[in-house]
């Protein structure tokens, strides 16, 4: 029997979860669609959320915008899971040079503390990394723990009967002017959070969606203790309960992969960078690997397909997924109901030209 749906969402990583809900909160029929495999990007990520990176110290695109809106949608969704997967940290970086931290006094002194964000000079206070100069802090940085947060979703939609665990067979969907119809299901629009395998998709072919592989090492260390996210070459991450003295110790950077297998380099980057950090013994006990879906100007895709009005895309998150999805997944429903503009720098459109002879 023919079931009637107001979205179909196909994919469910951090964007398709974070998309189902908002259109969810708004009282939108939705189904999800995943193929279930035991992993994908958003379960290798490290969830976090950290608004000021890169050697000038500087604010991340959209900080203001982006990081009230993940609060606030994290937090409501674990209320309406009833389970606790985010949490407001501190993440420590120590200075590379005595003229590092000078710079960083300056630029400190004139950016000033933005009220929500507090940022400063300040000493580690682990116990187990290595003597360094000191370093400085940023609070808040969001921690989001993937697992817990994509399974309970899945769970919860499951529950609701809006989930389907398979592979979207692209040979079944037909498209038409005034919806969608995809075997016994039909809906307004289909919106495909796929991750890097949207290359495999033939109405998304035409977009340069390439591919980071990201890899990191669980590791076990019972003297270790680390009141916050550690950042140097790599991050070291309180990971799980505190009882169980796990981290995380992550991410590699991969250009250009042939494949989304876990490298012999990595590990062995990985693990040099774990000793030369931590004065206390410790041990790999689990390792993860995966494709970040990226962009050439490092700005997601959110938008429709140029041609077909009733198929739309949530896809490009890059590095940041955990951060920027909640506020893009509300521009996007905005956009679906409520005829709001779409930023011209995230729409697809703006690859559609490049493409055509
Ligand atoms: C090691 C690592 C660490 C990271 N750390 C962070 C971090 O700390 N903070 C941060 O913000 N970001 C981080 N990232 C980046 C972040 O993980 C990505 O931005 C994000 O996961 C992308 O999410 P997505 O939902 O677009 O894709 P995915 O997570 O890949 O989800 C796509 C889903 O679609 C499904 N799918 C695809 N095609 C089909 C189909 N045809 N039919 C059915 N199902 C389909 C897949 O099975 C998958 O479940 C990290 C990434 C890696 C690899």
């Amino acid at each position: 029997m023919q079931q009637f749906w107001d979205y179909i969402i196909v994919g469910q990583g951090i964007a398709g979860t974070v998309l189902a809900h908002t259109f969810r909160q708004a009282g939108l029929k939705v189904m999800v669609i995943d193929e279930a495999q035991p992993c994908n990007c958003s379960l290798a990520a490290v969830g976090l959320c950290n608004p000021i990176t890169g050697r000038r110290h500087a604010l991340t695109w959209k900080a203001e915008e982006l990081f009230p809106a993940a609060k606030f949608f994290y937090q409501n969704l674990e209320k309406t899971l009833g389970i606790k997967f985010f949490k407001e940290t501190t993440l420590f970086r120590p200075f590379h040079s005595i003229q590092a931290q000078n710079e960083f006094m300056t630029q400190a002194s004139r950016k000033g503390t933005d009220e929500w964000i507090d940022y400063q000079a300040d000493t580690a206070t682990s116990q187990g990394i290595k003597p360094n100069f000191s370093g400085w802090t940023v609070r808040p940085v969001f921690q989001l723990d993937s697992e817990i947060l994509l399974h309970s979703y899945r769970a919860h939609l499951t529950n609701e009967g809006c989930f389907r665990a398979e592979k979207l067979d692209i040979d079944a969907l037909e498209v038409r002017q005034d919806g969608v119809m995809y075997k016994e299901l039909s809906a307004k629009k289909m919106i495909f959070c796929e991750g890097f395998k949207a290359t495999q998709n033939p109405y998304w072919a035409w977009l340069p969606i390439g591919a980071v592989k990201g890899e990191w090492l669980a590791i076990h260390s019972p003297e270790l203790q680390l009141p916050y996210i550690y950042k140097n070459q790599f991050f070291i991450v309180p990971w799980g309960d505190a009882t169980q003295h796990t981290f995380r110790v992550g991410s590699t950077y991969g250009w250009q992969p042939t494949d989304d297998l876990p490298t012999a380099e990595a590990y062995e980057a990985l693990l040099q960078f774990a000793k030369s950090q931590l004065e206390v013994p410790f041990e790999v006990i689990g390792r993860g690997v995966g494709l970040r879906p990226t962009t050439p100007d490092r700005r997601p895709l959110v938008g429709w397909h140029p041609q077909f009005q009733t198929l739309g895309l949530f896809n490009g998150l890059g590095t940041k997924g955990f951060s920027l999805a909640p506020y893009f997944a509300n521009k996007l429903y905005e956009n679906a109901e409520k005829k709001r503009s779409l930023d011209v720098e995230v729409d697809p459109v703006r690859f559609w030209n490049h493409q055509q002879p």
